[in-house]
């Protein structure tokens, strides 16, 4: 049995799917947007970044070109030729440079260090600035670094030209000073008032401080710390996320470097001055960062051993020194900055897929229940359908034409029609025919007629006609069916097969009207047909011949063969007299031995006739016994005629007693006949 539940389990199923199938189009629709989104949020970020550096870039330079002015400035003092030139002023001159190189320490922090060295390489004036800490060395302190780089450089250089070192990790007295202090010489020579070269100025720029404020400043602009790198341009580090990567070339460890570490990525920043390496969780930004590019705009000519850790290389081009500066920026920056990383967004998403779901289980639901419904009406169909068409009875329609427009398989499978050749074929004469024992009904019309005029038709005896020709007959029952307007549109009516109960009845007619054992018609039905035969005489006028009939000593045949043989003598003797009489011919047994036949259009001699035959028949009959023997009887007739003029039944039948009653008398087995 059905239940009206919803199943639950397929439901829930049909749902998820729902939930998934629209999620999966929403997402299909929204990602390439959400996606697009995200990449300018990206691209956005990246390029504020880019700005970033480069601002970090621009101000790198401008320390860098602040120190050459400086430098070129102090060596075109009066006061420093006044130190290098002997004279009664000379120390006066060195003890003033001293006091200006400390206020010059004091208002410009980059330099750690502000010398002047003769044309010997002897420290004259030397000002150290350790971290604020600003110290004139005295005369003892000083030393001679005629052996420096950076001293055969720059007493070759012209006077407008300025020596920029490559940068390195400052050693105290031959060892590498702890925490790594990087620094970066300018150097420019000075000249006396003939342009010989006397001596010259060297600054030690404090370029540790500046990386590290750049470095700083970066952190500090992001809202979480990020890796920050300064490499050179052959890969080593300046300033590493991690320290012990720092300063490779400097401290014998060449093994730290970039393009050894990881040659893929370098070989994708090194030459581009600005890259985005996407890695895992972000994205590493690299921009080329030329600290000496404002040196040219300046007029200086610098001249620089551009390539530390490759071999230095004296060169004049103000790119000669490239640095890359390197951040990583993690994907949290622009995701969580995205609408989705929202509180709002979040309870909206929230909202949304809770919606998404509520309606696929709604729209499941009522799925499921449709489904439902149309099973169950599917079922209904399917059995109103069966009903139709196998019900035991024919169910079919004609047109207002008689066309056959519909008919059950019940209709079909009795007449041996298919389908497709009754429907829409026939029409209603070929299948239906009136029943002829039906005629007295007296109303002319079709049956079909009536239905239309009347309305209905109820239990209307008809003929049915198969395929085959055979007839079989019926009982119809019909209604018309009609529009709004009440037009007929068609029959809508049941056959019933009545030959079953046709059957029955002209069983029990018989029964009614024939004696069971010799089949002869029994008195009440000699009644009715006589009658008939009477009424049909007066018609035509021709007399009636009836005889009385009584099998002789019938007592005696019974005695001596048992009542069962007289039985079957009684057969046998009724089965003569209906051979010897026409069919039209009445054979009536009117009880025991008794028997009348009546003759229509027959006169006296012929009634004669006939009775002398049956007697002669009977006389001669010998009835089969079932031991081998046989028995034979004979018969006493009375004979009278019926004329138009006098068609009483009953007197005939007192006349033709009598004569049987003669003929008893007369000696048995004999015709006697009414006189004339
Ligand atoms: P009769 O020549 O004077 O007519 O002599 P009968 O013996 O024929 O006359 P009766 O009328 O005295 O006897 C009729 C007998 O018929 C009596 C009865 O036993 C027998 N009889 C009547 N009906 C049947 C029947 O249905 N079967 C058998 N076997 N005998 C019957
Ligand atoms: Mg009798
Ligand atoms: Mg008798």
């Amino acid at each position: 049995m059905r239940t009206s539940r919803l199943p639950f389990a397929s439901t829930l199923i049909r749902a998820v799917l729902y939930f998934f199938s629209a999620l999966s189009i929403v997402l299909a629709i929204a990602w390439p947007g959400y996606t697009n989104y995200l990449d300018a949020r990206r691209t956005a970020h990246i390029t504020e970044h880019a700005a970033h550096l480069d601002l970090m870039g621009q101000q790198l330079c401008h320390e860098s070109l602040q120190a050459g002015i400086i430098v070129k400035l102090l060596s075109g003092f009066p006061l420093s030729q006044h130190a290098l030139i002997p004279g009664p002023n000379q120390q006066q001159a060195r003890a003033d440079l001293a006091g200006q190189f400390a206020r010059f320490a004091n208002s410009f922090s980059m330099f750690s260090q502000l010398r002047v060295l003769d044309q010997h390489g002897n420290e004259i004036v030397l000002v150290n600035n350790t971290s604020g800490n600003i110290v004139n060395v005295p005369p003892e302190g000083l030393q001679n670094k005629a052996d420096r780089d950076y001293f055969h450089i720059t007493s070759q250089l012209n006077g407008y030209e300025l020596y920029v070192s490559s940068v390195d990790l400052n050693q105290e007295r031959g060892v590498i000073e702890r925490p790594h202090n990087a620094t970066q010489r300018f150097a420019t020579p000075i000249l006396d008032g003939q342009g010989q070269f006397i001596g010259m100025i060297v600054a030690n720029l404090d370029i540790q401080a500046i990386i590290d404020r750049i470095k700083n400043r970066t952190l500090k602009h992001d809202r979480e710390p990020v890796e920050f790198s300064i490499l050179n341009r052959h890969g080593y580090w300046l300033s590493a996320d991690n320290p012990d990567l720092a300063w490779g070339w400097q401290l014998g460890r060449p093994e730290n470097n970039l393009a050894t570490i990881n040659p893929e990525f370098w070989a994708a920043i090194s030459d581009q001055t600005q890259a985005v390496i996407p890695a895992e969780n972000g994205a590493y930004l690299s921009l080329s960062v030329f600290p000496m590019k404002l040196f040219d705009e300046a007029g200086i000519l610098a001249v620089t051993d551009a390539d530390p850790g490759q071999g230095a290389v004296l060169t004049k081009k103000n790119d000669a020194i490239e640095w890359k500066t390197l951040v990583f920026l993690p994907d949290t920056f622009w995701l969580q900055g995205s609408v989705f990383y929202q509180r709002w967004a979040q309870g909206l998403l929230t909202l949304f897929t809770l919606a998404l779901a509520a309606a696929s289980w709604l729209l499941a639901r009522q799925h499921t229940w449709r489904t439902l419904m149309r099973d169950i009406e599917k079922e209904h169909t399917e059995a109103m359908v069966d009903l139709y068409e196998n019900a035991p009875c024919c169910y079919q329609s004609v047109d207002g034409n008689g066309k056959l427009v519909r008919m059950n398989q019940t209709g079909l499978d009795w007449l041996g029609y298919k389908r497709h050749e009754a429907v829409g074929q026939l029409h209603y004469s070929d299948i239906l025919q009136p029943d002829p024992n039906h005629l007295d009904d007296a109303d002319p019309r079709t049956h079909l007629e009536r239905i239309k005029q009347d309305g209905h038709l109820t239990n209307h005896p008809m003929m049915m006609r198969r395929k085959n020709g055979s007839l079989f007959l019926v009982s119809l029952s019909s209604k018309a069916l009609c529009d709004e307007n009440g037009n007929f549109l068609m029959t809508r009516t049941t056959i019933a097969d009545m030959t079953d109960r046709y059957r029955l009845e002209e069983k029990l007619r018989e029964q009614a009207f024939t004696d069971e054992l010799t089949g002869a018609i029994n008195r009440r039905q000699f009644n009715f047909l006589s009658e008939r035969v009477l009424n049909q005489m007066q018609r035509t006028g021709k007399p009636c011949v009836l005889m009385a009939l009584d099998i002789d000593h019938f007592k005696r045949v019974n005695d001596t063969y048992g009542h069962a043989m007289g039985d079957l003598a009684l057969k046998a003797f009724v089965r003569v007299c209906k051979e010897n009489v026409r069919t039209n011919d009445l054979v009536a047994r009117m009880g025991g031995e008794e028997f009348v036949v009546l003759l229509p259009d027959a006169e006296r001699d012929t009634g004669i006739t006939i009775a002398g035959r049956i007697r002669a028949a009977v006389e001669n009959l010998r009835v089969e016994l079932p031991d081998g023997k046989s028995l034979s009887f004979t018969v006493s007739i009375g004979v009278t005629v019926i004329t138009p003029d006098h068609p009483d039944l009953s007197h005939a039948l007192s006349r033709a007693d009598e004569r049987l009653y003669h003929a008893k008398t007369g000696g048995r087995n004999r015709v006697v006949a009414q006189k004339e």
